[in-house]
């Protein structure tokens, strides 16, 4: 499977001469299968460059088809999704998995059509879409089939509210996407249920938000920091961790320094055979 980066930053886009390197949207990330399924998990404002993208094939003729996974509904994981072309060429199937924290899919519809009232968008309402967009419960707890790739989903705490976790298989390989993630304790070890989530995992792609003094600073927004990434990977033993979701404030050289400093962290706590990998925009990883 190929796992591209399309948005890696959180909370707000962060473009910019000093962010160019790592890139200034926010969560989007795509998975395509051996056999050419697509996965797309997040639809931060990165959902926008992936969509010009499928343009070029059979999403711009209106035979396109693709799930995705929705870990939640701040603005950074959906403000994407009226930029999104695709939608807007009929024939093209797409379905959103999501609501583990909302109860039900029809709830999550409500939420995604409130973002296009006429009051925050010109497109008035998500029926104006000429694609299908069926939006989904995604039945956590057991594992589900989606584009030829077997999910499973976990809800884990997310300051006040929560947030899915999507572990992806394929052949044997794994890929973990947990990004907002806040122990309501935060700085404690991840707990038993996330690490058995995690466990193993090819590529692990951790929220990393914070220098650990800044969550200090911005108690309980539901963040993690580079250590708590490290834990989580050292704890699961991970092949790979991907840093994600730095904060909107920090410079290319400040998530240079993050990652660094993650990477002496994870040399110092039993992680030394942990390859790390900076989640940049517009690269990729092949499992
Ligand atoms: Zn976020």
């Amino acid at each position: 499977m190929k796992i591209r980066f399309w948005g890696v930053r959180g909370s707000i886009p962060a473009p910019g001469p000093d962010t160019n390197r790592y890139g200034g949207n926010t969560s989007c990330v795509s998975v395509t299968s051996d056999s050419g399924g697509l996965i797309i998990i997040d639809m931060g404002t990165g959902l926008m460059h992936l969509g010009n993208t499928l343009m070029g094939r059979e999403f711009g003729k209106g035979q396109g088809k693709a799930s995705i996974l929705l870990s939640h509904t701040h603005w950074d994981h959906i403000q994407g999704l009226g930029f999104f072309a695709p939608v807007f060429i009929g024939g093209n199937q797409f379905a959103v998995w999501g609501p583990g924290p909302y109860g039900s899919a029809e709830m999550l519809e409500d939420i995604l059509e409130g973002q296009m009232d006429p009051n925050f968008s010109p497109l008035q309402t998500l029926k104006n879409f000429s694609a299908t967009f069926e939006v989904k419960a995604a039945p956590c707890g057991a594992p589900f089939q989606a584009e030829g790739l077997t999910v499973t989903c976990r809800e884990h705490p997310h300051g006040a509210t929560t947030a899915l976790a999507f572990r992806i298989e394929e052949g044997g390989k794994s890929f973990v996407y947990a990004s907002d993630v806040g122990q309501p304790d935060e700085g404690a070890p991840p707990t038993p249920e996330a690490v058995e989530f995690y466990r193993g995992a090819d590529v692990l792609l951790h929220d990393t938000t914070y220098f650990p003094h800044n969550q200090l600073n911005r108690r309980n927004r539901g963040f993690s920091t580079y250590e708590d990434a490290a834990a989580a990977a050292i704890a699961a033993k991970v092949k790979r961790l991907v840093t994600f979701h730095y904060d909107q404030d920090y410079t290319d050289d400040d998530v240079d320094a993050l990652v660094s400093a993650c990477r002496s962290w994870l040399d110092a706590h039993g992680g030394k055979e942990i390859e790390l990998v900076p989640a940049r925009e517009g690269e990729e990883i092949t499992i």
